[in-house]
Protein backbone atom coordinates (compact mmCIF):
# COMPACT_ATOMS: atom_id res chain seq x y z
CA UNK A 1 0.00 0.00 0.00
CA UNK A 2 1.58 3.09 -0.74
CA UNK A 3 1.49 6.45 0.74
CA UNK A 4 3.26 9.23 -1.19
CA UNK A 5 1.94 9.66 -5.21
CA UNK A 6 2.88 11.86 -7.77
CA UNK A 7 -0.12 12.26 -10.89
CA UNK A 8 0.91 13.03 -14.72
CA UNK A 9 -2.09 14.67 -16.24
CA UNK A 10 -3.23 15.57 -12.36
CA UNK A 11 -5.68 17.73 -13.83
CA UNK A 12 -7.53 15.23 -16.48
CA UNK A 13 -10.51 12.60 -16.11
CA UNK A 14 -7.66 10.33 -14.44
CA UNK A 15 -5.99 12.86 -12.46
CA UNK A 16 -9.24 13.64 -10.64
CA UNK A 17 -10.55 10.15 -9.95
CA UNK A 18 -7.24 9.47 -8.44
CA UNK A 19 -7.26 12.73 -6.35
CA UNK A 20 -11.08 11.95 -5.15
CA UNK A 21 -9.00 8.59 -3.56
CA UNK A 22 -6.62 10.18 -1.70
CA UNK A 23 -8.30 12.57 -0.80
CA UNK A 24 -9.75 9.63 1.30
CA UNK A 25 -6.56 8.31 3.34
CA UNK A 26 -3.69 9.30 4.60
CA UNK A 27 -1.53 10.02 1.41
CA UNK A 28 1.54 12.51 0.54
CA UNK A 29 1.28 14.39 -2.53
CA UNK A 30 4.30 14.53 -4.10
CA UNK A 31 4.77 15.98 -7.13
CA UNK A 32 1.37 17.21 -10.11
CA UNK A 33 1.81 18.35 -13.58
CA UNK A 34 -0.28 19.86 -16.23
CA UNK A 35 -0.61 21.24 -19.56
CA UNK A 36 -1.35 24.55 -19.14
CA UNK A 37 -4.56 24.73 -16.96
CA UNK A 38 -2.17 27.06 -14.44
CA UNK A 39 -5.81 27.48 -12.40
CA UNK A 40 -6.82 24.18 -11.77
CA UNK A 41 -3.31 22.97 -10.96
CA UNK A 42 -2.37 25.62 -8.20
CA UNK A 43 -5.67 24.79 -6.73
CA UNK A 44 -4.97 21.22 -6.42
CA UNK A 45 -0.98 21.76 -5.16
CA UNK A 46 -3.03 24.15 -2.23
CA UNK A 47 -5.54 21.55 -1.40
CA UNK A 48 -2.67 18.45 -0.90
CA UNK A 49 0.27 20.99 -0.29
CA UNK A 50 2.04 19.29 -3.00
CA UNK A 51 5.91 19.83 -3.20
CA UNK A 52 6.22 20.43 -7.21
CA UNK A 53 3.67 21.53 -9.50
CA UNK A 54 4.89 21.73 -12.89
CA UNK A 55 2.97 23.23 -16.54
CA UNK A 56 4.21 21.35 -19.25
CA UNK A 57 3.51 24.56 -21.42
CA UNK A 58 5.88 26.40 -20.41
CA UNK A 59 4.31 30.11 -21.00
CA UNK A 60 1.68 28.92 -18.18
CA UNK A 61 4.90 29.10 -16.02
CA UNK A 62 4.37 32.77 -14.79
CA UNK A 63 0.80 32.15 -13.54
CA UNK A 64 1.63 29.26 -11.82
CA UNK A 65 4.26 30.90 -9.92
CA UNK A 66 1.91 33.81 -9.34
CA UNK A 67 -1.16 31.65 -7.67
CA UNK A 68 1.36 29.52 -5.93
CA UNK A 69 3.47 32.16 -4.19
CA UNK A 70 3.53 31.77 -0.53
CA UNK A 71 3.32 28.13 -0.52
CA UNK A 72 5.97 25.65 0.11
CA UNK A 73 5.39 23.95 -3.67
CA UNK A 74 8.03 24.12 -6.25
CA UNK A 75 6.91 25.36 -9.24
CA UNK A 76 8.36 24.09 -12.07
CA UNK A 77 7.57 24.19 -16.30
CA UNK A 78 8.71 22.81 -19.24
CA UNK A 79 9.87 19.71 -20.16
CA UNK A 80 12.79 19.52 -17.57
CA UNK A 81 10.13 20.82 -15.00
CA UNK A 82 8.51 17.53 -16.40
CA UNK A 83 11.20 15.30 -15.69
CA UNK A 84 11.51 16.43 -12.65
CA UNK A 85 8.61 16.08 -11.15
CA UNK A 86 8.37 12.37 -12.32
CA UNK A 87 11.82 11.75 -11.12
CA UNK A 88 11.13 13.10 -7.43
CA UNK A 89 10.56 10.81 -4.61
CA UNK A 90 7.02 9.45 -4.26
CA UNK A 91 6.23 5.65 -4.17
CA UNK A 92 4.16 5.32 -6.97
CA UNK A 93 3.98 8.14 -10.33
CA UNK A 94 0.35 7.43 -12.24
CA UNK A 95 1.52 8.53 -15.57
CA UNK A 96 -2.19 9.85 -16.77
CA UNK A 97 -1.46 12.63 -19.80
CA UNK A 98 -3.15 11.51 -22.61
CA UNK A 99 -1.44 11.28 -25.54
CA UNK A 100 2.11 10.53 -26.57
CA UNK A 101 3.18 13.67 -24.72
CA UNK A 102 3.48 11.22 -21.92
CA UNK A 103 6.11 9.17 -23.23
CA UNK A 104 9.16 10.99 -21.88
CA UNK A 105 8.47 12.52 -18.82
CA UNK A 106 6.86 8.42 -17.79
CA UNK A 107 10.19 7.61 -18.99
CA UNK A 108 11.93 10.02 -17.11
CA UNK A 109 10.09 8.47 -14.04
CA UNK A 110 11.37 5.00 -14.53
CA UNK A 111 14.72 6.47 -14.94
CA UNK A 112 14.51 7.59 -11.48
CA UNK A 113 13.16 4.01 -10.27
CA UNK A 114 9.43 4.74 -9.58
CA UNK A 115 7.23 2.67 -9.68
CA UNK A 116 4.66 3.73 -12.34
CA UNK A 117 0.74 3.01 -12.20
CA UNK A 118 0.17 3.26 -16.38
CA UNK A 119 -3.32 4.93 -17.12
CA UNK A 120 -1.33 6.64 -20.64
CA UNK A 121 -2.00 4.11 -23.25
CA UNK A 122 0.00 5.83 -25.84
CA UNK A 123 2.94 5.37 -24.33
CA UNK A 124 2.49 1.54 -25.30
CA UNK A 125 2.02 2.07 -28.49
CA UNK A 126 4.61 4.67 -29.55
CA UNK A 127 7.24 2.35 -28.24
CA UNK A 128 6.01 -0.46 -26.55
CA UNK A 129 9.43 -2.64 -26.67
CA UNK A 130 11.30 0.05 -25.69
CA UNK A 131 9.40 0.92 -23.16
CA UNK A 132 8.95 -2.22 -21.06
CA UNK A 133 12.46 -2.98 -21.67
CA UNK A 134 13.33 0.55 -19.82
CA UNK A 135 11.13 -0.59 -16.91
CA UNK A 136 12.96 -3.82 -17.16
CA UNK A 137 16.39 -2.63 -16.63
CA UNK A 138 15.30 -0.28 -13.94
CA UNK A 139 12.90 -3.14 -11.98
CA UNK A 140 10.43 -0.84 -11.98
CA UNK A 141 6.58 -2.73 -11.87
CA UNK A 142 4.84 -1.30 -14.06
CA UNK A 143 1.03 -1.79 -12.77
CA UNK A 144 -1.99 -0.84 -15.40
CA UNK A 145 -4.86 1.38 -14.92
CA UNK A 146 -6.50 0.61 -18.14
CA UNK A 147 -9.31 -1.10 -16.67
CA UNK A 148 -9.25 -3.69 -19.08
CA UNK A 149 -5.20 -4.54 -18.53
CA UNK A 150 -5.65 -3.93 -14.80
CA UNK A 151 -8.32 -7.31 -15.33
CA UNK A 152 -5.87 -9.23 -17.12
CA UNK A 153 -3.41 -8.44 -14.54
CA UNK A 154 -5.21 -9.45 -11.94
CA UNK A 155 -6.91 -12.55 -14.11
CA UNK A 156 -3.27 -13.63 -14.97
CA UNK A 157 -2.38 -14.12 -11.04
CA UNK A 158 -4.73 -17.18 -11.53
CA UNK A 159 -2.43 -19.08 -13.43
CA UNK A 160 0.99 -20.02 -15.07
CA UNK A 161 2.17 -17.76 -17.89
CA UNK A 162 2.72 -20.61 -20.04
CA UNK A 163 -0.73 -21.66 -19.45
CA UNK A 164 -2.31 -18.51 -21.17
CA UNK A 165 -3.98 -19.55 -24.34
CA UNK A 166 -6.03 -16.06 -25.26
CA UNK A 167 -6.77 -12.85 -23.50
CA UNK A 168 -9.87 -10.73 -24.60
CA UNK A 169 -10.57 -7.55 -24.07
CA UNK A 170 -13.83 -6.47 -23.58
CA UNK A 171 -15.85 -3.01 -25.76
CA UNK A 172 -18.52 -1.06 -24.77
CA UNK A 173 -18.86 -0.80 -28.22
CA UNK A 174 -18.90 2.92 -27.82
CA UNK A 175 -22.02 5.64 -28.01
CA UNK A 176 -22.52 4.62 -32.04
CA UNK A 177 -22.21 0.67 -31.50
CA UNK A 178 -25.83 0.29 -33.01
CA UNK A 179 -25.54 3.31 -35.65
CA UNK A 180 -26.23 2.84 -39.42
CA UNK A 181 -22.97 3.58 -41.55
CA UNK A 182 -25.17 6.35 -43.35
CA UNK A 183 -25.74 8.16 -39.99
CA UNK A 184 -22.15 7.29 -38.71
CA UNK A 185 -20.73 9.98 -41.63
CA UNK A 186 -22.63 12.28 -39.92
CA UNK A 187 -22.21 11.68 -36.19
CA UNK A 188 -20.92 15.22 -34.44
CA UNK A 189 -17.87 15.82 -32.39
CA UNK A 190 -20.63 16.08 -29.36
CA UNK A 191 -22.63 13.25 -29.98
CA UNK A 192 -18.91 11.38 -30.36
CA UNK A 193 -17.90 12.56 -26.69
CA UNK A 194 -20.84 11.35 -24.89
CA UNK A 195 -19.73 8.01 -23.39
CA UNK A 196 -22.66 5.90 -22.59
CA UNK A 197 -20.95 3.96 -19.25
CA UNK A 198 -17.30 5.77 -18.54
CA UNK A 199 -17.15 9.23 -17.86
CA UNK A 200 -13.30 10.55 -19.77
CA UNK A 201 -11.32 12.80 -21.33
CA UNK A 202 -12.60 14.13 -24.97
CA UNK A 203 -9.36 11.97 -26.67
CA UNK A 204 -10.45 8.35 -25.21
CA UNK A 205 -14.30 8.80 -25.45
CA UNK A 206 -14.00 9.58 -29.33
CA UNK A 207 -11.26 6.61 -29.65
CA UNK A 208 -14.16 4.69 -28.05
CA UNK A 209 -16.83 6.06 -30.25
CA UNK A 210 -14.47 4.62 -33.45
CA UNK A 211 -13.37 1.70 -31.34
CA UNK A 212 -9.58 3.05 -32.04
CA UNK A 213 -9.39 3.08 -28.19
CA UNK A 214 -9.83 -0.96 -28.17
CA UNK A 215 -7.02 -1.11 -30.71
CA UNK A 216 -4.63 0.77 -29.14
CA UNK A 217 -5.99 -1.22 -25.81
CA UNK A 218 -4.54 -4.64 -28.25
CA UNK A 219 -1.32 -3.08 -28.40
CA UNK A 220 -1.21 -2.08 -25.30
CA UNK A 221 -2.25 -5.44 -23.58
CA UNK A 222 1.02 -6.98 -26.11
CA UNK A 223 3.67 -4.83 -24.89
CA UNK A 224 2.35 -5.05 -21.55
CA UNK A 225 2.22 -8.88 -20.95
CA UNK A 226 4.54 -9.92 -23.86
CA UNK A 227 1.58 -11.87 -25.42
CA UNK A 228 1.71 -12.46 -29.14
CA UNK A 229 -1.11 -10.64 -31.24
CA UNK A 230 -2.53 -14.24 -31.58
CA UNK A 231 -3.62 -14.24 -28.30
CA UNK A 232 -5.27 -11.07 -28.16
CA UNK A 233 -9.06 -11.00 -29.11
CA UNK A 234 -11.54 -7.93 -28.25
CA UNK A 235 -15.27 -8.57 -27.44
CA UNK A 236 -18.26 -5.92 -27.42
CA UNK A 237 -19.81 -6.02 -24.02
CA UNK A 238 -22.19 -3.03 -23.54
CA UNK A 239 -22.48 -2.88 -19.64
CA UNK A 240 -18.74 -2.90 -19.51
CA UNK A 241 -19.16 -4.89 -16.23
CA UNK A 242 -16.44 -7.97 -17.24
CA UNK A 243 -13.35 -5.68 -17.91
CA UNK A 244 -11.36 -8.57 -19.44
CA UNK A 245 -11.00 -12.57 -19.87
CA UNK A 246 -7.92 -15.19 -19.45
CA UNK A 247 -8.65 -18.03 -21.12
CA UNK A 248 -6.16 -21.25 -19.56
CA UNK A 249 -4.93 -24.22 -21.71
CA UNK A 250 -7.64 -26.09 -19.60
CA UNK A 251 -10.46 -24.20 -21.24
CA UNK A 252 -11.01 -22.47 -17.52
CA UNK A 253 -11.74 -18.64 -17.99
CA UNK A 254 -11.24 -16.26 -15.79
CA UNK A 255 -12.75 -12.94 -15.95
CA UNK A 256 -12.66 -9.79 -13.87
CA UNK A 257 -15.33 -8.26 -13.35
CA UNK A 258 -16.24 -4.61 -11.13
CA UNK A 259 -18.95 -1.97 -11.89
CA UNK A 260 -17.43 0.35 -14.18
CA UNK A 261 -15.67 3.25 -12.41
CA UNK A 262 -11.67 4.19 -12.90
CA UNK A 263 -11.71 4.42 -8.98
CA UNK A 264 -11.37 0.54 -8.52
CA UNK A 265 -8.24 -0.26 -11.03
CA UNK A 266 -6.45 3.19 -9.90
CA UNK A 267 -7.42 1.83 -6.37
CA UNK A 268 -6.08 -1.36 -7.16
CA UNK A 269 -2.62 -0.10 -7.89
CA UNK A 270 -2.41 2.15 -4.73
CA UNK A 271 -3.15 -0.53 -2.89
CA UNK A 272 -0.77 -3.62 -4.61
CA UNK A 273 0.06 -6.32 -3.93
CA UNK A 274 -2.71 -5.36 -0.86
CA UNK A 275 -6.37 -4.83 -1.73
CA UNK A 276 -7.36 -0.95 -0.84
CA UNK A 277 -10.43 -0.80 1.95
CA UNK A 278 -12.38 2.57 0.42
CA UNK A 279 -16.06 2.84 -0.10
CA UNK A 280 -15.64 1.43 -3.78
CA UNK A 281 -19.09 1.30 -5.28
CA UNK A 282 -20.42 -2.49 -5.74
CA UNK A 283 -21.48 -4.70 -8.35
CA UNK A 284 -25.07 -5.21 -8.43
CA UNK A 285 -25.96 -7.96 -10.73
CA UNK A 286 -29.89 -8.18 -10.18
CA UNK A 287 -29.67 -4.48 -11.06
CA UNK A 288 -27.60 -4.42 -14.10
CA UNK A 289 -29.64 -8.18 -15.29
CA UNK A 290 -28.12 -9.34 -18.70
CA UNK A 291 -24.66 -9.64 -19.99
CA UNK A 292 -24.38 -9.22 -23.25
CA UNK A 293 -21.14 -10.03 -25.79
CA UNK A 294 -21.10 -10.07 -29.24
CA UNK A 295 -18.29 -9.89 -32.23
CA UNK A 296 -16.97 -6.70 -32.98
CA UNK A 297 -18.04 -5.29 -36.76
CA UNK A 298 -14.49 -4.61 -38.61
CA UNK A 299 -16.30 -2.89 -41.19
CA UNK A 300 -18.26 -0.16 -39.75
CA UNK A 301 -15.16 0.26 -37.48
CA UNK A 302 -12.21 0.51 -39.88
CA UNK A 303 -10.46 1.76 -36.99
CA UNK A 304 -10.01 -1.68 -35.11
CA UNK A 305 -9.07 -3.41 -38.33
CA UNK A 306 -6.14 -0.67 -38.86
CA UNK A 307 -5.21 -1.46 -34.92
CA UNK A 308 -4.63 -4.76 -35.66
CA UNK A 309 -2.61 -4.95 -38.32
CA UNK A 310 -0.14 -2.47 -36.84
CA UNK A 311 -0.33 -4.73 -33.80
CA UNK A 312 0.25 -8.04 -36.23
CA UNK A 313 2.90 -5.87 -38.41
CA UNK A 314 4.52 -4.25 -35.10
CA UNK A 315 7.80 -2.61 -35.53
CA UNK A 316 7.23 1.42 -35.92
CA UNK A 317 3.57 0.99 -37.58
CA UNK A 318 1.58 1.39 -33.79
CA UNK A 319 3.55 5.09 -33.38
CA UNK A 320 2.18 5.82 -36.61
CA UNK A 321 -1.14 4.69 -36.28
CA UNK A 322 -1.05 6.87 -33.10
CA UNK A 323 0.43 9.86 -34.36
CA UNK A 324 -2.55 9.57 -37.04
CA UNK A 325 -5.07 9.16 -34.98
CA UNK A 326 -4.34 11.57 -32.27
CA UNK A 327 -3.61 14.82 -35.45
CA UNK A 328 -7.38 12.85 -36.96
CA UNK A 329 -8.79 13.48 -33.39
CA UNK A 330 -7.70 16.86 -33.61
CA UNK A 331 -9.11 17.60 -36.50
CA UNK A 332 -12.31 15.81 -35.76
CA UNK A 333 -13.22 18.10 -32.66
CA UNK A 334 -11.99 21.29 -34.37
CA UNK A 335 -14.73 19.99 -37.31
CA UNK A 336 -12.24 19.79 -39.99
CA UNK A 337 -12.63 16.11 -40.55
CA UNK A 338 -15.74 13.86 -40.74
CA UNK A 339 -16.30 10.98 -38.39
CA UNK A 340 -15.48 8.33 -40.92
CA UNK A 341 -12.17 10.80 -41.81
CA UNK A 342 -10.62 9.94 -38.85
CA UNK A 343 -9.50 5.74 -39.63
CA UNK A 344 -9.50 7.45 -43.59
CA UNK A 345 -6.31 9.49 -42.68
CA UNK A 346 -4.90 7.03 -40.52
CA UNK A 347 -5.21 4.51 -43.09
CA UNK A 348 -3.39 7.32 -45.70
CA UNK A 349 -0.69 8.03 -43.12
CA UNK A 350 0.26 4.26 -42.39
CA UNK A 351 0.40 4.00 -46.57
CA UNK A 352 2.61 7.14 -46.76
CA UNK A 353 5.02 6.07 -43.71
CA UNK A 354 5.22 2.33 -45.06
CA UNK A 355 6.00 3.79 -48.49
CA UNK A 356 8.61 6.42 -47.14
CA UNK A 357 10.33 3.14 -44.78
CA UNK A 358 8.99 4.77 -41.83
CA UNK A 359 7.48 1.75 -40.36
CA UNK A 360 11.09 -0.14 -38.76
CA UNK A 361 11.48 -1.12 -35.16
CA UNK A 362 12.92 2.09 -33.15
CA UNK A 363 16.12 1.35 -31.45
CA UNK A 364 15.54 4.16 -29.07
CA UNK A 365 12.61 7.05 -27.90
CA UNK A 366 14.35 9.19 -29.42
CA UNK A 367 13.78 7.84 -32.96
CA UNK A 368 10.58 6.92 -31.61
CA UNK A 369 9.66 10.18 -31.26
CA UNK A 370 11.29 11.37 -34.80
CA UNK A 371 9.08 8.99 -36.18
CA UNK A 372 5.77 10.14 -34.33
CA UNK A 373 6.52 13.65 -35.50
CA UNK A 374 7.24 12.53 -39.18
CA UNK A 375 3.45 10.80 -39.19
CA UNK A 376 2.07 13.66 -38.33
CA UNK A 377 3.74 15.92 -40.14
CA UNK A 378 2.00 13.29 -42.91
CA UNK A 379 -1.26 13.21 -41.24
CA UNK A 380 -0.80 17.39 -41.89
CA UNK A 381 -0.10 17.11 -45.24
CA UNK A 382 -2.70 14.26 -45.98
CA UNK A 383 -5.95 15.97 -43.92
CA UNK A 384 -6.91 18.95 -46.70
CA UNK A 385 -7.83 15.86 -48.79
CA UNK A 386 -10.09 14.32 -46.10
CA UNK A 387 -11.17 17.88 -44.86
CA UNK A 388 -12.94 18.64 -48.24
CA UNK A 389 -15.15 15.93 -47.62
CA UNK A 390 -15.87 16.85 -43.82
CA UNK A 391 -17.85 19.70 -45.23
P1 LIG B 1 -7.79 14.07 -20.04
O1 LIG B 1 -7.78 14.76 -21.35
O2 LIG B 1 -8.98 14.18 -19.18
O3 LIG B 1 -6.50 14.55 -19.18
C1 LIG B 1 -5.24 14.58 -19.74
C2 LIG B 1 -4.23 15.18 -18.76
O4 LIG B 1 -2.97 15.28 -19.45
C3 LIG B 1 -4.57 16.60 -18.29
O5 LIG B 1 -4.10 16.77 -16.97
C4 LIG B 1 -3.76 17.49 -19.24
O6 LIG B 1 -3.42 18.74 -18.65
C5 LIG B 1 -2.53 16.64 -19.47
N1 LIG B 1 -1.93 16.88 -20.77
C6 LIG B 1 -2.55 16.91 -21.99
N2 LIG B 1 -1.67 17.14 -22.96
C7 LIG B 1 -0.47 17.26 -22.38
C8 LIG B 1 0.84 17.54 -22.87
N3 LIG B 1 1.07 17.74 -24.18
N4 LIG B 1 1.86 17.56 -21.99
C9 LIG B 1 1.65 17.37 -20.68
N5 LIG B 1 0.42 17.14 -20.14
C10 LIG B 1 -0.62 17.08 -21.00
O7 LIG B 1 -7.46 12.54 -20.34
P2 LIG B 1 -7.91 11.24 -19.51
O8 LIG B 1 -9.23 10.80 -19.97
O9 LIG B 1 -7.67 11.45 -18.06
O10 LIG B 1 -6.87 10.17 -20.07
C11 LIG B 1 -5.50 10.15 -19.69
C12 LIG B 1 -4.85 8.87 -20.20
O11 LIG B 1 -5.44 7.77 -19.51
C13 LIG B 1 -5.06 8.60 -21.68
O12 LIG B 1 -3.92 8.01 -22.22
C14 LIG B 1 -6.22 7.64 -21.72
O13 LIG B 1 -6.20 6.79 -22.84
C15 LIG B 1 -5.98 6.84 -20.44
N6 LIG B 1 -7.20 6.25 -19.88
C16 LIG B 1 -8.21 7.05 -19.48
C17 LIG B 1 -9.37 6.49 -18.96
C18 LIG B 1 -10.50 7.36 -18.47
O14 LIG B 1 -11.47 6.84 -17.91
N7 LIG B 1 -10.45 8.68 -18.62
C19 LIG B 1 -9.49 5.09 -18.86
C20 LIG B 1 -8.41 4.31 -19.27
C21 LIG B 1 -7.27 4.89 -19.79
MG1 LIG C 1 -9.73 0.78 -21.28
Amino acid sequence: MVKSVSILGATGSIGTSTLDLLREGDYRVVALTANSDAKKLAALAREFDAEIAAVSDESAFPELKALLAGTRTKVVAGPEGMAEASAADSEILLSAIVGAAGLAPTMAGFNAGRKVALANKECLVVAGRLFMRAAQEQGVTVLPVDSEHNAVFQALACGKREAVAKVTLTASGGPFRAMSRERLAVVTPEEAVRHPNWSMGAKISIDSATLMNKGLELIEARYLFDLDPAQLDVVIHPQSVVHALVEFHDGAVVAQMAHPDMRIPIGFCLGWPERLAWNAPKLDLPRVGALHFEAPDYERFPALQLARNALEQGGGAPNVLNAANEVAIEAFRARRLSFQGIPGLVEAVLEKAAKEGYLAEANTVNDALRVDHVARSFAATLLPQFAAKAS
